[in-house]
């Protein structure tokens, strides 16, 4: 029943915004379901929790596709070329554009900061194949308001849908899928434009080149000295109990939420204020696991923020969980320079499970998932 699209949304789990902030592991969210149901039972749930990490894992090998996705951005943002694109765009983000349900689903998507999958793949095609927008620009309103926004599930989603990801493979919403999978009655109450749904024709933008893997090994983190050590606690990994962190003796920890990409994404306040009580919950549960009590700060210097911390407690190291490929992680080599020029090293850690899945997204999901099993415990 996954695909149906109900009001209420009763055969999807809605954990994603708690897995992308990894407030749950995938390993976690795998684990439990097999406490009642067979694995083959339950095997579509957890492969549809490794697709978050297949996509990751991918981005992470190709990260100059999120850096080519952020230019390409920037550039449509900017150009006096898509100033009709982005008028557009912006009125089909508003619920004004040509078919009835997906202005449904964009208003959804704003209210609610959630849509199920089949409505993002049924937007995503509406928006690119249909409407001819820059499928960027619809890669960045879902970033900007899921609260499951994640680089490289997002993106890399927007991309399958316009046919870059699996080359020659668009993805197109279709008139008969929409009435399959929606309600009746949803459908009648929103069926203006459906009939351009019809005999949709695929958009077949030029073919890219094939992403070269760039990174297959990441360098070796430096031992963790636990003299004068502090613990940065980041809104990419909130789940520092159960991480390579968790063995440290801190002598402060800090936990920060990265209110710069808040704003350059222009993320709204109920997401702004979901990252912030998640942010305020893991600071608490840090501060018992250590019996330190964690500073918590938001604010967009994150350099700043870090510095001062680090000079107040007199600092020579600072360890956090790597982050994934994103606005964060483009920050990182930056922050570390500015705290190498204070004395301090940034230390980045992985969890096991993590470094052990990374290189297996070489090519497509079904050969990574054969793989991944493999380096599941039972
Ligand atoms: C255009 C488009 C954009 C998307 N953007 C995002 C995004 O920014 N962040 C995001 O987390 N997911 C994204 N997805 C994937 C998917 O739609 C969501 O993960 C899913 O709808 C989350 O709802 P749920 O937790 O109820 O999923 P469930 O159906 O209950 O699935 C359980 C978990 O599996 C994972 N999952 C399920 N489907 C997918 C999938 N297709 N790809 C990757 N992981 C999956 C999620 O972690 C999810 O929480 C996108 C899909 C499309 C088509």
């Amino acid at each position: 029943m996954r695909n149906y699209v109900l009001p209420d949304n009763a055969y999807v789990s809605r954990l994603s915004p708690a897995i992308r902030y990894r407030l749950i592991l995938e390993s976690e969210c795998a684990a439990a379901p097999l406490r009642r149901y067979a694995a083959s039972t339950v095997e579509k749930f957890t492969q549809e929790i490794y697709w978050r990490r297949y996509w990751k894992n991918w981005l992470s090998l190709r990260p100059q596709v999120w850096t080519a996705y952020l230019d390409k951005l920037a550039f449509i943002r900017n150009e006096i070329q898509y100033e009709t694109c982005r008028n557009r765009a912006a009125a089909c983000e508003a619920g004004e554009g040509s078919i009835a349900i997906m202005n449904h689903f964009a208003r959804e998507l704003v209210q609610t900061g959630y849509l199920h999958n089949h409505a993002r793949m049924w937007f995503a095609g509406w928006w690119i194949h249909i409407e001819r927008l820059p499928w960027q620009l619809g890669a960045d309103f879902f970033f900007r308001h899921l609260l499951d926004g994640d680089p490289a599930s997002n993106t890399l989603s927007w991309r399958w849908v316009a046919g870059l990801q699996t080359p020659g493979k668009t993805y197109l919403p279709r008139r008969s899928n929409l009435e399959k999978y929606l309600p009746a009655e949803v459908l009648q109450k929103y069926d203006k434009g459906l009939c351009l749904l019809e005999n949709p024709h695929p958009l077949i933008l030029p073919a890219e080149n094939v992403a070269v893997i760039t990174r297959l090994s990441l360098p070796l983190a430096p031992p963790v000295s636990e003299f004068k050590l502090g613990i940065w606690i980041h809104e990419e990994d909130l789940f520092i109990e159960e991480s390579p962190l968790a063995a440290l003796k801190p002598c402060a920890i800090l936990a920060s939420g990265d209110a710069a990409t808040w704003t350059r994404f222009r993320y709204p306040n109920t997401k702004t204020d979901w990252l912030r009580s998640a942010l305020t919950d893991t600071a608490k549960r840090a501060g018992s696991a250590f019996g330190i009590e964690a500073q918590f700060h938001i604010e967009s210097n994150l350099i700043n923020v870090l510095l001062k911390w680090a000079a107040d407690h007199h600092l020579q190291q600072i360890a956090a969980m790597r982050p994934e490929i994103g606005p964060l992680h483009d920050q990182i080599e930056n922050l570390q320079i500015m705290l190498k020029k204070s004395g301090i090293d940034l230390v980045l850690l992985d969890r096991a499970e993590d470094l052990a899945q990374r290189p297996l997204a070489t090519g497509g999901f079904f050969g990574y998932w054969e793989k991944v099993q493999k380096t599941l415990t039972s």
